[in-house]
């Protein structure tokens, strides 16, 4: 990781004109290690002036970039990806560490951001733009799609590279520079895809890379110099991303967050089930946006399941993420950990029942922020547990009576995601697949993230924009398209002509 040694210790810097560049502005955050609870370095927080700077180089090195011809662009893209994967251990330990995510998890994330990579790979292909010949007598019409300029991306903490790389494999194979501003929890793992992009031969400026808070944020919204903002994060930020930054003349699109419903039929293997829910509910201790987070289970399918669940979510060994007999770490601070905990509590009071409590787990004792499964009974909408994303290790089932129940509350529901159904009826999944108002859809899948060719996006306050993230959305939303009228005349036949052109 690229890093600067003061002082006071060890300060992530950010990356800027193909170097690390010291933050000036004397304002840090700390680096933890959820596992632990130790400060690992501190971070250094970009002040306007360092933003300025970052967007300044993307300017500067961007009309050399947009004319570099697209098989040197998918040659540099192709090398990239080579160099991830010879380095994947590396990266999955910065991930694992910074993150808490277990080793198993963060090599699961370095591999689907990898796809991104391979599908930008493709870039010649999926610049191929329409063209008409003869649309009139000798006129030829065609289109063509050219990069934005300069481009920003804001990322979470919940995938330190995979999130990254929705963004800037796209957007630079499309002949954009970009300015990355990725979590101040999780900078570590952007500084090593910076560092790989310039091994791969990508020309220093093209991607920059500032650390930060809503300051390095604010200025990336308000700056004319920036043509286009993506954002992965939570709702309210989303929002907030999408009004000022359209405000400001940009195209934006803004990922929010998410309740992910899971429907169990009473025909469903219950097994299955069961796995699909403990696997998509605590898998990255349910800090995935796609994470399951309510189980609606309907009719006499309810004690079954839980039964099931239960069984098998009291065995899910908690530990660090570099124990590798760990299967779900830690949550990502102590102050998330605790409002997630607290669910719990308020889950209680509100007459839901409380029917596994991972803060019974003695690790909850420990200094890294832990905390064990855990599963609330009889939620109902109405309830914080059940309103609220909790974005934890929680998983709550809402018991329904019928199919028309629970499409009624998924439906009802703000955000709009992911959603699963989990039944043996071919017509009775097609009937959802068809019904339901979210983005993105399983079929016995919990986790229904697209594959990198097709495109990454919710409904509802869970993205706000046009543009779905990644794929040939991504691609569309990269660039713009210009459409040329073309026609190479005989100038024996030239004349002056004041009637509006037609095409017959
Ligand atoms: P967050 O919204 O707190 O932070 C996201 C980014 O916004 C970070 O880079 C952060 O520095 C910045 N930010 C935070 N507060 C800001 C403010 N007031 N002004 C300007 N910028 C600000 O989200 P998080 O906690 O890092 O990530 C978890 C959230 O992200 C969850 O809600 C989750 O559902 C969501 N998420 C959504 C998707 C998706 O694809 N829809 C994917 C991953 C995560």
């Amino acid at each position: 990781m690229a890093t600067v040694e003061t002082s006071t210790g060890t300060v992530v810097s950010h990356w800027i004109g193909g170097k690390p560049y010291a933050a000036t502005s004397g304002r840090f955050g700390p680096l933890m290690n959820p596992a632990t609870g130790e400060q690992i370095a501190e971070v250094g927080f970009a002040s306007v002036g360092d933003a300025d700077h970052a967007v300044a180089s993307a300017k500067a090195a961007f009309p050399e970039w947009r004319a570099t011809a697209l098989s040197r662009r998918a040659e540099i893209l192709f090398r990239f990806r080579e160099l991830i994967a010879q380095n994947k251990q590396q990266i999955a330990e910065i991930v694992s560490r910074e993150n808490g995510k277990t080793m198993a998890d963060a090599h699961g994330e370095v591999a689907r951001g990898l796809e991104n990579v391979e599908f930008a790979c493709g870039i010649p292909n999926l610049l191929k733009g329409g063209y008409t010949e003869q649309a009139s007598r000798g006129v030829d019409v065609y289109q063509i799609r050219q990069p934005l300029g300069v481009v920003a991306g804001i990322t979470p903490f919940n995938f330190p590279v995979m999130v990254p790389l929705w963004m800037l494999s796209n957007a630079i194979a499309c002949g954009n520079a970009f300015v990355l501003k990725p979590s101040e929890k999780v900078p570590g793992a952007s500084v090593l895809l910076a560092q790989l992009l310039k091994e791969a031969g990508l020309p220093d400026g093209v991607l920059n890379l500032v650390h930060g808070d809503k300051v390095a944020v604010d200025r990336i919204l308000d700056h004319p110099d920036i043509k286009a903002v993506s954002f992965v994060g939570s709702t309210p930020i989303a929002k907030y991303i999408y009004e000022t930054s359209t405000r400001n003349g940009k195209r934006v699109q803004a990922l929010g967050g998410a309740k992910n419903h899971m429907l169990v039929l009473p025909d469903a293997d219950i097994n299955m089930a069961a796995d699909a829910a403990v696997s998509a509910g605590y898998g990255a201790a349910g800090e995935r946006c796609m994470a399951i987070s309510v189980i609606l289970a309907v009719g006499t399918v309810a004690e079954p399941l839980i039964d099931a669940i239960r069984e098998r979510m009291t065995k899910i060994k908690v530990g660090p993420g570099s124990d590798p007999s760990s299967e779900m770490g830690p949550l990502i601070t102590r102050e998330h950990r605790d409002r997630v905990a607290s669910h719990l509590d308020k889950a209680t009071a509100e007459g839901a029942t409380v029917t596994v409590d991972g803060r019974k787990n003695p690790l909850t004792k420990q200094k890294g922020f832990y905390l064990a499964p855990s599963l609330i009974d009889n939620a109902k909408p109405g309830m914080q547990c059940y309103d609220q994303e909790i974005f934890g290790p929680v998983l709550s089932v809402v018991r329904v009576d019928s199919y028309a129940e629970a499409i009624n509350l998924i439906n009802e529901n703000p955000f709009g995601n992911g959603t699963a159904v989990f039944t043996q009826n071919g017509g009775a999944a097609r009937q959802f697949q068809f019904d339901v108002e979210v983005g993105m859809v399983g079929i016995n899948v919990p986790i229904p993230v697209p594959v990198a060719y097709y495109s990454f996006g919710g409904w509802k306050n869970s993205l706000f924009g046009d543009l779905h993230m990644y794929g040939p959305e991504g691609v569309q939303f990269y660039t713009r398209s210009k459409v040329v009228t073309s026609r190479w005349p005989n100038p024996s036949s030239s004349k002056v002509d004041l009637g509006f052109p037609q095409m017959r």
